[in-house]
């Protein structure tokens, strides 16, 4: 095993997601805890090439555990996949006393973290992304929040809905995956859900908004996911508006398009992704102290684990279908 480190670095990549500020406040203060310095590096992989280095105490991360968003900024960098940029990176690092790092963000962050390490840097990924789409864990940071966000979206949506007897389209985020969509509509009680990974049928959508009036229902929603291939439209519309189109132009309802966008990267982390942060960074900082890189940490039938970062990159984080099944039944009648 490698020597005991004494000095770490820690840093938020990609997207931005709710809990990442408890996830560094679980990595500064384990540091701090094993008697080790913890160094924040601001605007992720950017920072590390630029030399954006801040010292961290107990006090830096206090009053943060509840804040979305993330204290460190996060940034993408095309420098950091360069060799030159990545050099100047671990010689800022070796400078800086810096010899390990954790890095929190979605797998894109993973591929930098697998850079460093193997530049003699080891890095541990911590999952960190409302899409949910990191294998080797059963959840990444931020999801559980963004889905309440959308359901409290949903909520409100209802009301107007029943009022006005309207039909709602709700476009959710995910461009490759359907996991926020397929959640959310199923706790919102949503009467279709198109996701990317399930081929979609509009007339059976249209057929069940038809079936559910019938049925007495005096709304229904449906939720769809950003990255689901829409209707073909003459204009440079969302899928959402798309779907919107072509139930109002089939006809006997009235219809309404809502794009969630950027709500759903806000927002005080709930209490699972809190606790789920914090125990994820705390691992995360204990590997790096012990000098292990090339991993990531994940949580797996509520146990945290440790696991290669490689895996995390390659594997493919699919969606359970039983969900989607489960929607429909609850839903059709
Ligand atoms: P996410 O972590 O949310 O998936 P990105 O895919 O944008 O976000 O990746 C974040 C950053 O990670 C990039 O801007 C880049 O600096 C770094 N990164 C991504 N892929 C690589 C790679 N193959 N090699 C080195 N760094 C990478």
């Amino acid at each position: 095993m490698a020597e005991t480190v004494r000095r770490i670095g820690v840093l938020t990549s990609g997207g931005d997601a709710p809990g990442m500020n408890a996830a560094i406040r679980a990595v500064v203060r384990t540091a701090l805890s094993q008697g080790a310095g913890v160094v924040g590096i601001e605007r992720g992989f950017h920072g590390l090439i630029h030399g954006e280095f801040v010292e961290l105490n107990s006090r830096s991360v206090a009053d943060i555990i509840h804040r979305g968003g993330t204290i460190l900024k996060s940034a993408r960098s095309e420098a950091f996949k360069t060799p030159e940029g990545r050099q100047k990176a671990v010689e800022n690092l070796k400078q800086a006393g810096i010899s390990a790092m954790v890095v929190i963000g979605g797998d894109g962050s993973f591929r930098g973290a697998m850079a460093l390490t193997a530049m003699g840097v080891p890095a541990v990924g911590v999952p960190a992304t409302i899409d949910n789409d990191i294998a080797c864990t059963d959840v990444s940071i931020g999801f559980d929040t963004a889905i309440n966000t959308v359901i409290d979206g949903i909520n409100k949506i209802r009301d107007t809905a029943t009022s006005h007897e309207r039909i709602y389209v709700v476009e959710v985020m995910g461009r490759e995956s359907g996991f926020i969509a397929l959640w959310a509509g199923l706790a919102g009680g949503a009467e279709s859900i198109l996701i990317p990974e399930i081929p979609y049928d509009l007339d059976a959508v249209y057929q069940r908004i038809v079936q559910g009036q019938q049925l007495g229902k005096n709304h229904s929603i449906i939720v769809v996911a950003e990255g689901v291939d829409g209707p073909p439209s003459g204009e440079a519309e969302s899928v959402a508006m798309r779907v919107g189109r072509y139930i109002r132009e089939r006809g006997g309802f009235e219809v309404r398009v809502i794009i969630l966008g950027h709500l759903q990267r806000g927002g005080n982390p709930t209490a699972y992704d809190r606790i789920l942060a914090s125990r994820l960074g705390h691992k995360a900082a204990l590997l790096a102290l012990q000098g292990i890189g090339g991993k990531m940490v994940g949580i797996v039938h509520d146990r945290i684990e440790a696991f290669d970062l490689q895996e995390a990159i390659e594997g493919h984080k699919a969606i359970d279908e039983e969900f989607y099944t489960l929607a429909q039944t609850l839903s059709s009648l």
